[in-house]
């Protein structure tokens, strides 16, 4: 069971089978296939349930290739970083 503690209400599933791109200082560093829910009160959305495997890691020589292919299938594709200061980081490195 997942709560929303703002809402003391159930989260419901709002998407199965999205993909989560694990954010490194360089880019992309996996993605997994999982799912997202929602408080049906606040909007809140989570990412859960990932798979133990990702379907393709940085050093694949496809990566880039691989992971179009999912934008362009019209999946849901969340990239996440595994804290504030390298989400920052991150956009210092990208943004002029
Ligand atoms: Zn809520």
């Amino acid at each position: 069971m997942k709560i929303c503690v703002n809402c003391n209400i159930e989260l419901r599933p709002l998407e199965n089978g999205a993909w989560f791109e694990s954010m490194a200082d360089f880019g992309g560093y996996e993605i997994r296939a999982g799912d997202i829910w929602h408080c049906p009160e606040c909007g809140l959305k989570v990412g859960i349930g990932m798979a133990d495997k990702p379907i393709v890691r940085h050093h694949d020589p496809d990566y880039q290739d691989h992971r179009q292919r999912l934008v362009d299938s019209g999946d849901t594709l969340v990239q996440h970083w595994q804290h504030q200061k390298a989400k920052e980081a991150a956009k210092e490195k990208t943004c002029p």
